[in-house]
């Protein structure tokens, strides 16, 4: 609950602060108010003077001493502040609560130059008249002042040196004490203090150097009588406090003087180091006192929100434990620090995240060009900001949000990364996919020979590098992740797939070639079979009584030879293509196996159509009137009425219906059975997919399981039909004979 939300760094400041004005800030800023209140303004305050973004480059001194011993007149003077004073002619207290100030004084000497960013604090005095009423404030600002400030001023009237009993000497005990209570939690880690006594109204009578001496022997009287917690009993006021003592001229008695020695004074404000020869002591004249081993450490930026923790906790009399309030401190601001660096991370990246988001959600994954550039300055920007800022704080704190910042940022920009990827691999395998596509058709187009391998070689090479490319120029540098070592793998795994696809595509293209083929050379050959039927004395001369032609007798024979030789040669063409592109020993056997299947199909189909009822009639009628009409010399007779018509007739017509039974099956002469199609064909090769069976006719006495014989798938015409069709061809060769006896018998009466 105590986080405020006054603590931006970029100035964005809660109501108050965001209006605050440097008007406002006259006299400083009163950070603690006289109702012991904590003052929200402190980091306008801050902001206004500058010093936010100071880092550790700034330093703060507080003043302790009895009320009106001139304390704010001392300090306005050495820094040029406005703190109030009390006017001389009323004597009553002017300094409420703490006070603070930047310091304003400009030394014109290159040598005599303060330290840059010179915080001082004004803490209200305590009145010796009422000493022991307000200890609790006086005790409470002590603390304070000693768990922030790196030089404590004591002022002190020159009069009062040696009183043992006096207010400064209470005071003094006030802060050895709470200083032992301060860093009782981490006595390891002891920051030294600079206790810094002014002497006021030196009159000079007694040297400066015994006037030293004498506080020295006070102060280690107090110490000695101070009840020291457990473990400190022993130890010394030099392990905590260095002392430097200086003594300035009465104010009002040698005003001149009293300026020249602030002057003077002014100067040692200035960044140095201890002589080690002079420990403890910080005591020349002339020497600087702005240690480093004073600074408290606490990043200017985060400055207001501890000291407003530690303030809170000594006012509600809690343990002061500084460690861990600057363990808070540190916990809070690397929040902040984060976000804020987040901001202009997300500037970038969050578009880059809605474009992916909105590309993948249309299916389209699209690459956002110069990505791992964008991602990479965006990250180095980021992680060194915040280095920048945080690593000012506590030390594992600083490292555990800087894990748990780099783990947040690195998460989305993997996811960025991956996204790219998957958007590249994607896009890489289609476009692969389409070159090749392009690439045979080009090929057909041209001349119908193409190198299908070394097509896809050519294409996954190129596939592959622009791949790579993609993926370098989406890389982000310095992050451990970014690696595509594996997305490459994997994109060239699915490119081989990719590639075995497009090469059974091949394949296919290549079968459907290649059965092409088959039928037209079917188509012309078997036809050319068929088409010898029409003569009935085709090449063997005249038709011998009861003797078929031989052409007529294995017409069954040729027909399977010219089959078997036609898919034979289309099976050599098929395999040297095939090995051509890869294609695998299982891969052509599959193709073989639906060729020779295809083949038989085209040929039954041819068959088929041959023997479509017309076309046969045609032939048989061809095939009779060859027999009938024409002589063994093939010279057509003129019919006498004395020719034997009837017994050429008879002769002619039953062999022409012996045709009919020799082509109703499909029958080897030698055998007299049908032709081993399925030995022919062979077994399913072993990985046969059903998309390779598909598209594939049954096969009778092939494939068992369809309830078809070899015979039945050798059946070219039905018993029915061929009785049909015999009846049909006696109708027309009984026209046939009886034009021919009309010819006769005309013949004669001319
Ligand atoms: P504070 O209460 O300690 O802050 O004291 P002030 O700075 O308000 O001064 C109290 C009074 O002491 C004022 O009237 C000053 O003019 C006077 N005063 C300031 N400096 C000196 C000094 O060096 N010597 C003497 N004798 N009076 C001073
Ligand atoms: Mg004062």
């Amino acid at each position: 609950p105590t986080a405020p939300s006054v603590m931006t760094m970029n100035g964005h400041f809660a109501s108050v602060g965001e209006n605050a004005m440097a008007a406002d800030f006259e006299h400083g800023v009163q950070i603690v108010d006289q109702d012991k209140v904590f003052n929200e303004n402190l980091p306008a305050y801050l902001q206004l003077e500058n010093i936010t973004r100071a880092g550790f480059n700034y330093h703060l001194i507080s003043v302790f001493g009895s009320q009106s011993t001139g304390k704010s007149t001392l300090l306005n003077y050495l820094f040029g502040t406005h703190f109030g004073v009390m006017a001389e002619q009323e004597r009553r207290q002017t300094t409420k609560g703490i006070w603070m100030s930047k310091n304003k004084k400009e030394h014109a000497l290159a040598e005599q130059k303060m330290a840059e960013n010179i915080l001082v604090m004004d803490v209200e005095g305590t009145d010796g008249r009422e000493r022991g009423e307000d200890q609790d404030f006086e005790r409470k600002s002590a603390l304070f002042a000693l768990a922030t400030s790196e030089v404590l001023i004591v002022n002190i009237w020159e009069h009062q040196v040696g009183l043992y009993q006096g207010a400064n000497m209470g005071l003094l005990k006030t802060v050895f004490e709470v200083n032992l209570q301060l860093f009782l939690k981490d006595s390891r880690n002891i920051p030294r203090s600079l206790l810094f006594f002014v002497i006021r109204d030196h009159l000079g009578t007694t040297p400066l150097a015994n006037l030293r001496q004498t506080l020295i022997q006070d102060l280690q009287r107090i110490w000695s009588g101070l009840s020291k917690p457990a473990g400190l009993e022993k130890s010394k006021i030099e392990d905590y406090f260095d002392f430097a003592f200086v003594a300035l001229p009465h104010k009002i008695l040698q005003p001149e003087k009293f300026e020249q020695e602030v002057q003077k004074l002014g100067t040692r404000f200035r960044e140095g180091y201890k002589d080690p020869k002079r420990a403890g002591l910080v005591d020349e004249a002339s020497e600087p006192i702005l240690l480093p081993e004073y600074h408290r450490r606490i990043p200017a930026d985060g400055f207001p929100m501890y000291a407003k923790g530690v303030w809170e906790q000594i006012d509600s009399n809690k343990d002061l434990d500084l460690p861990s309030q600057q363990e808070l401190l540190a916990q809070f601001r690397c929040d902040e620090i984060m976000k804020e660096v987040l901001v202009p991370f997300d500037e970038v990246i969050v578009p880059l995240e809605e474009q992916q988001n909105q590309s993948v959600a249309l299916g389209k994954p699209a690459a956002i060009s110069a990505l791992g550039i964008t991602m990479t300055t965006a990250r180095k920007v980021l992680l060194a900001s915040f280095e920048e800022q945080a690593s000012r704080y506590h030390k594992s704190v600083y490292k555990r949000k800087q894990t748990e910042l780099e783990g947040k940022v690195d998460g989305r920009l993997k996811t960025l990364f991956q996204g790219q990827m998957s958007a590249a691999h994607k896009s890489g395998l289609n476009d692969f996919s389409e070159a090749v596509v392009a690439a045979v058709k080009a090929g057909q187009k041209k001349s119908g020979n193409y190198d299908f391998h070394k097509i896809v070689q050519t294409e996954k090479e190129k596939a592959l590098k622009r791949f790579e490319s993609e993926a370098q120029a989406s890389i982000v540098s310095g992050a451990p992740w970014s690696d595509y070592k594996q997305q490459l793998n994997l994109y060239r795994k699915e490119l081989d797939e990719v590639s075995g696809r497009l090469r059974k595509e091949e394949m296919r293209r290549l079968a459907t070639r290649s059965e092409r083929w088959v039928r037209s050379k079917l188509d012309e050959s078997v036809g050319l079979e068929f088409n010898k039927l029409g003569s009935g004395r085709a090449g063997s001369g005249a038709p011998a009584e009861g003797d078929k032609p031989a052409m007529e007798k294995d017409l069954w024979d040729r027909i399977w030879n010219v089959f078997t030789d036609t898919v034979s040669h289309a099976e050599s063409r098929f395999t040297e293509r095939a090995r051509s592109f890869d294609a695998s020993p299982d891969e052509v056997e599959v193709g073989l196996w639906r060729l020779r299947r295809k083949s038989w199909g085209a040929l039954r189909n041819k068959i088929d159509e041959e023997m479509m009822e017309g076309n046969l009639l045609l032939k048989l009628r061809e095939n009779f009137e060859d027999k009938f009409r024409y002589d063994a010399e093939g010279v057509p007779r003129i019919w006498r009425p004395t020719d034997d018509i009837e017994g050429l007739y008879t002769r002619a017509r039953e062999s022409t219906l012996e045709l009919i039974p020799l082509l109703s099956r499909f029958k080897l002469s030698q055998t007299s059975a049908a032709p081993p199609l399925d030995a022919w064909i062979g077994e399913p090769p072993s990985d046969v997919t059903p998309a390779d069976e598909e598209d594939l006719q049954p096969i009778g006495g092939v494939d068992e399981d369809e309830g078809k014989t070899l015979e039945d798938e050798m059946t070219i015409l039905g018993d029915g039909k061929a009785a049909d069709l015999a009846t049909r061809f006696k109708k027309t060769a009984d026209g046939v004979y009886v034009e021919a006896k009309r010819s006769a018998i005309g013949g004669m009466t001319q």
